[in-house]
C-alpha cells in the first residue's frame, strides 16, 4: 500500500510502498480517507534532536486522520466494518495503576501511533478498537481528520472554568487558535491571543478569539489596558513553548490565577517562581487527551455549533505531500489536509 515514510536519517518524508498492516484480535483495519498534518510531523520532517532520538528507522508517521473500519480481529466488540472513525494516537497499557483508575491519559507507558509505531499517512492503519473513535454522520471528513489536535485544545481549554472569565492564549498555531474558539463558544469573556505571525493571529479573529496581540510590535499590558482590564487574566492556556510567552502569562494572570500548560518547551526554562507563589496560581499541565471524554466533549462542541472550518486553509491529494509540509513548515498556514481517496 501507498505510505509516507521517514525512510532517510535527513529533513524530508518519502512515499513508499509498505505491507498492508496484520489485523490482531483486538484491532480494527481502517482505511484513511483524510489525515492531517501535525506540528509533530513537522518536527520529525525536519529531523530535530527530538526526532532523532524518537522515531524509528523507516516508520510510516501521521497520526491525525479520518477513515471508515474495513475488517476487525475476533474479539471487536461495539464497532461495525463501514464505521466512519477518528483514533485516539496515544496507545496505553490497561495495566498501570492510572489505567486501571480510569485515568488512562495519565498512563505512563503511553505509546504514540505515528511516532512510536506505524501511523496513519497510509492507505491502512491498524489501531486497538480501543482507540477508534465513531463520528457521527453531521461532523464532516475534514473536522474528524483534525480530532487529535482538537482535542489537545478542548483538553487544555475546559481544565478550568471558563464561564466570564478573561483568558489569554499564548501562541496562535492550530491548538491555540481552536482553544480561542473552544473559550468563546463556552463563555469566555475577554479571549486574548499572542503570537508573532500575522497570518496566524488573523485567523485567530475569525476562529473567535476578541483580541489577536502581535507580541513582537504590540505591548500586552497596554491592550488589557484597552480593554479596561485592570486586575489581570483569571485562566492562562499556555500554547507556545516558547519560554518569553509563559514568562508574559505569569506577568500578566491575576492572584488565584489557573494555567493550563499544553506547549512544550525546547529545553529547561527559567520561571519566576516567586510569579507562581505569591499570585498563589495553579499550573496544570496538559498531555494529549481525556480517554474518551475530550472526545465526546469534541464531537458535542462541533454538534453544538463550534464552527472549525475556517481552520482547514489547504486541502490537498495525498500525492502533494511535500506542497503540504512546505505550507505547514512556512507557517502560512492553518491545518492542512492530505485527501487519500
Ligand atoms: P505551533 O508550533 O504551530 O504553534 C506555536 C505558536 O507559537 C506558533 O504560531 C509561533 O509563532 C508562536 N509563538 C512563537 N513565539 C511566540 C511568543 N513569544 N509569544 C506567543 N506565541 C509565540 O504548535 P501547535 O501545533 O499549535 O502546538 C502548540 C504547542 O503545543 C507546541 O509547543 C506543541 O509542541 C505542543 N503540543 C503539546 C501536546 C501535549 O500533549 N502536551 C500535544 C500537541 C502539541
Ligand atoms: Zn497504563
Amino acid at each position: 500500500m501507498k505510505a509516507l515514510a521517514k525512510l532517510k536519517a535527513e529533513p524530508g518524508i518519502w512515499q513508499t510502498e509498505v505491507d498492508k498492516p496484520e489485523v490482531g484480535p483486538n484491532d480494527v483495519l481502517i482505511r484513511i480517507k483524510k489525515t492531517a498534518i501535525c506540528g509533530t510531523d513537522v518536527h520529525i520532517y525536519k529531523w530535530d534532536d527530538w526526532a532523532k532520538a524518537t522515531i524509528p528507522h523507516g516508520m510510516v508517521v501521521g497520526h491525525e486522520y479520518v477513515g471508515v473500519i474495513e475488517g476487525m480481529g475476533s474479539e471487536v466488540k461495539g464497532f461495525t466494518v463501514g464505521d466512519r472513525v477518528s483514533g485516539e494516537g496515544h496507545i496505553t497499557c490497561g495495566h498501570c495503576r492510572n489505567c486501571r483508575a480510569g485515568r488512562v491519559h495519565l498512563c505512563r507507558n503511553t505509546f504514540g501511533v505515528g511516532v512510536n509505531r506505524a501511523g496513519a499517512f497510509a492507505e491502512y492503519l491498524v489501531i486497538p478498537a480501543y482507540n477508534a473513535f465513531k463520528i457521527a454522520d453531521n461532523i464532516p471528513d475534514n473536522i474528524a481528520a483534525i480530532f487529535d489536535p482538537f482535542g489537545n485544545a478542548v483538553h487544555t481549554a475546559l481544565s478550568f472554568d471558563l464561564v466570564g472569565e478573561d483568558v489569554l492564549i499564548t501562541g496562535a498555531g492550530p491548538i491555540g487558535i481552536m482553544a480561542a474558539a473552544v473559550a468563546r463558544h463556552v463563555g469566555a469573556r475577554h479571549v486574548v491571543i499572542t503570537d508573532v505571525n500575522p497570518y496566524r493571529l488573523e485567523l485567530a479573529l475569525k476562529m473567535g478569539a476578541t483580541r489577536a496581540v502581535d507580541v513582537s510590535k504590540q505591548d500586552l499590558k497596554q491592550i488589557m489596558k484597552e480593554l479596561g482590564m485592570t486586575e489581570g487574566f483569571d485562566v492562562g492556556l499556555e500554547m507556545s513553548g516558547v519560554p518569553a510567552a509563559f514568562n508574559s502569562m505569569l506577568d500578566t494572570i491575576n492572584h488565584g490565577g489557573k494555567i493550563a500548560m499544553l506547549g512544550i518547551p525546547p529545553s529547561d526554562m527559567a520561571v519566576d517562581w516567586n510569579k507562581v507563589i505569591f499570585k498563589g496560581l495553579v499550573i496544570k499541565g496538559i498531555y494529549g487527551r481525556e480517554m474518551f471524554e475530550t472526545w465526546y466533549k469534541m464531537a458535542s462542541l462541533i454538534q453544538s455549533g463550534l464552527d472549525l472550518t475556517p481552520m482547514i486553509t489547504h486541502v490537498m491529494p495525498v500525492d502533494q505531500f511535500q506542497q503540504g509540509f512546505d505550507i505547514m513548515c512556512s507557517g502560512q498556514s492553518g491545518k492542512v489536509i492530505l485527501d487519500w481517496s
